[in-house]
């Protein structure tokens, strides 16, 4: 393992999105590190692209999460996404099959779903750990 904490962001390659992700995610985390797994348009690339876009993004993330051990998988979704143009309504529901996806990996991760706005906010729209567990 790698020292330091890492968590990992399925992010959009857009450079607006890259530090608001990266900061709140160490700060919720207590991270050091954030590995990004970044394509134009994520969400699009992982359910409408050819099968190897989803096999490189399922790649880099058992990457981050077997060998810097990663805990946590975000996967992000944005405004104004030029690889993927389309409404907000329509990025959550591509989103929340993305999160099926990616819990199919069966990796030991909380899975987040995650939603940057036009203020380049970040917005939390699923948690395993929220939805799931009990609470204790
Ligand atoms: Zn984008």
């Amino acid at each position: 393992m790698a020292d330091g904490v890492f968590v990992t962001a399925i992010n959009c390659m857009d450079g607006r999105v890259q530090e608001p992700v990266i900061a709140w995610m160490k700060r919720h985390f207590e991270a050091d590190y954030v590995d990004m797994i970044t394509e134009p348009g994520p969400d699009k690339v992982m359910t409408a692209g050819p099968p190897e876009g989803l096999d490189s993004v399922k790649r880099r993330v058992a990457i981050s999460v077997n060998v810097h051990g990663s805990r946590v998988v975000a996967m992000v979704v944005h405004h104004d996404c030029a690889g993927f143009p389309v409404s907000k309504e329509q990025h959550l529901a591509v989103l929340r099959a993305c999160i099926g996806i990616i819990e199919t990996w069966d990796l030991p991760v909380r899975v987040l779903g995650l939603w940057v706005g036009e203020d380049w906010e970040v917005e939390v729209v699923s948690d395993s750990q929220r939805d799931s567990r009990p609470p204790t």
